[in-house]
């Protein structure tokens, strides 16, 4: 795929030659205090990013939440292996997101790039960030991972984590959105149009680490309002199914119950979405990607290791890289993005019986 690579640095070569990019940035006018405030005066505006077209592939990286606490992930068992595999540290995640600033890519909105309106920083190339299975399942808590995700009383998005049976909860930045709405606030030009990253949500075990069944009110209001923080701060919010169906191979009739499913628990609290991410990477059976457009989900998105924007039939179908343990064994395919040498933490990732 380097001539994928290829062409998109020659796109990028030319988009600057266009000369699009020679705007410099407008100065901010001095705006005078008249009286002195009480509340702690706002962080001065950050002049906006001159932002030119980009008209070659974008490239999409997906992640699972982040291990937080190694020692309790990278056991060695089943579910050890498995976070292994599927999983990338809270560390490096950091490290991942200082190579993507420092290799020239910025965050841009997914629906953008179906729409093919993608804008970057002059000189920068897109990219669509998203993270799976932001639901905090159990069997993650018991492993460290957060419990869920929570506002603080800035108004900013921060895990909650808690000891293993519950107890001492308390505020993180270790996990995706945190640390992505903090490099964003740091490096504005990370960011097109305000973009962050899309976020794909289960419904089986509720949303956000909060559990919604049986009805618990409280635990559907903090959803309702943090889903708002979420999507006013650049988040895109996605269905991944209710159930995290196989949709290669379960029928018909599973797919519109799933969706029906999903629908009924997410939609009154996410707000409506024309996104869905396939469990597993799985394409679906014959039939089910048209019953899931007819849903609404007009952008769906599988796995593969190239960047793919095809228009179907009532949606267009996009693709997404998997960076994660299995990912790392392969250097090459993310050398664009990051030193897979530099980023894998071994002394976390070493098994512990
Ligand atoms: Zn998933």
């Amino acid at each position: 795929m380097r001539s994928r690579v290829a062409t998109s640095v020659a796109l990028l070569c030319a988009a600057v030659l266009l000369g699009a990019c020679q705007a410099e940035p407008p100065v901010q006018p001095a705006v005078p205090r008249a009286v002195a405030s009480t509340t702690p005066s706002p962080s001065p505006p950050v002049p906006p990013v001159p932002l030119v077209a980009w008209h070659g592939p974008v490239e999409q990286l997906f992640f699972h939440t982040l291990v937080v606490r190694p020692g309790l992930a990278f056991t060695d068992d089943t579910l050890g292996h498995s976070f292994a595999d599927y999983s990338v540290t809270a560390t490096e995640f950091r490290r991942i997101l200082t190579s993507l600033w420092h290799r020239g890519w910025t965050l841009v909105d997914v629906h953008r790039v179906a729409a093919g309106t993608v804008r970057v920083p002059a000189g920068r190339r897109p990219l669509v960030l998203s993270e799976d299975d932001v639901n905090y399942y159990d069997y993650a808590r018991e492993r460290g991972q957060p419990w869920r995700l929570v506002t603080d009383s800035a108004g900013r998005v921060r895990a909650e984590l808690r000891d293993a049976d519950g107890t001492h909860p308390r505020l993180s930045d270790d996990d995706l959105v945190p640390l992505v709405d903090a490099f964003v606030a740091a490096h504005p030009e990370f960011s097109a149009d305000g973009a962050k990253g899309l976020l794909a949500l289960t419904g089986y075990e509720g949303l956000f680490g909060e559990r919604l069944e049986p009805p618990d009110p409280a635990a559907a209001d903090r959803v309702r309002r943090l889903a708002q923080t979420l999507r006013d701060s650049g988040w895109t919010l996605a269905s991944h199914t209710y159930g995290h169906i196989h949709l290669e191979r379960d029928r018909l009739a599973i797919v519109a119950r799933d969706t029906a499913r999903w629908r009924a628990l997410a939609e009154p609290l996410l707000g409506p979405t024309d996104v869905l991410v396939y469990p597993y990477g799985g394409r679906p059976v014959a039939g089910a990607a048209a019953l899931l457009a007819s849903a609404g989900f007009h952008l769906q998105l599988d796995i593969d290791i190239v960047p793919r924007t095809e228009r179907r039939q009532g949606y267009t179908l996009m693709s997404r890289r998997h960076v994660d343990g299995l990912a790392f064994d392969v250097p090459a395919r993310l050398a664009p993005f990051f030193d897979v040498q530099a980023v894998r933490d071994p002394a976390a990732r070493s098994l512990e019986a």
